[in-house]
């Protein structure tokens, strides 16, 4: 069995990471997934460090990186992305707003089918307000048109075959927009759809 990485970014997060390490742990050891999470702590003003700290001695597999301030959530994807040890590589948010049983069918399609990238496609935008939903509709129609590829369903949540994932990393890029971004590169791609889940504190 090969090894699934998944890289979680976290920004005030202190009620989360525990949460979010038991469920998702919990759920990769029932399915005999052998796994890392590795939680990025983009500056948080919290608890979160000393949260997945905790997290990091109760659980096997987990690692925790640290950020000296706020750096992006982009930024904290690709750190977690370039200290991943496993054959695939999965990021999900600390929120538990991207499903975690999603892994499963990402992992599935990667290990089984051969392919090398697993897109989350947001079935639903969830609860978000008109006005939201409005201006979210704007910006993914021009970065539609700029990645040539339709980005209005796109999100961070999503699995990579470690080839993909060292394609990333050795781009110039450094100010990016990672979905659009993985989409880019290429790979051979599939997408599962997810709901996006209410926000549990
Ligand atoms: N996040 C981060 N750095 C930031 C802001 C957010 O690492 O500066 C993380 C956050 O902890 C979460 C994910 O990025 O794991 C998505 O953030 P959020 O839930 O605020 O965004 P939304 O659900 O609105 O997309
Ligand atoms: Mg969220």
């Amino acid at each position: 069995m090969k090894k699934l990485s998944v890289v979680i970014p976290a920004y005030n997060e202190e009620k989360m990471v525990p949460k979010t390490a038991k469920t998702v742990s919990g759920l990769l050891k029932a399915h005999q997934i052998p796994y890392e999470l590795i939680f990025v702590n983009d500056g948080s003003k919290d608890g979160t460090w000393q949260e997945i700290e905790k997290a990091v001695s109760t659980y096997p597999g987990i690692t925790g990186v640290q950020f000296s301030r706020n750096f992006g959530k982009e930024s904290a994807i690709l750190a977690g992305l370039a200290t991943a040890t496993g054959d695939c590589c999965a990021v999900m948010d600390c929120d538990l707003q991207h499903p975690p049983e999603t892994l499963l069918e990402m992992y599935r399609l990667w290990s089984e089918e051969g392919y090398e990238i697993v897109e989350g496609v947001k079935h639903s935008r969830g609860k978000e307000s008109a006005l939201h939903k409005a201006s979210a509709g704007m910006f993914y129609k021009i970065m539609t048109k700029a990645v040539g590829i339709d980005m209005s369903r796109a999100s961070d949540f999503k699995l990579m075959d470690k080839k993909a994932v060292e394609a990333l990393l050795v781009m110039p890029e450094r100010n990016t927009f990672f979905r659009a971004l993985s989409s880019w590169i290429g790979y051979r791609t599939t997408s599962v759809e997810f709901d996006v889940q209410e926000r549990v504190e």
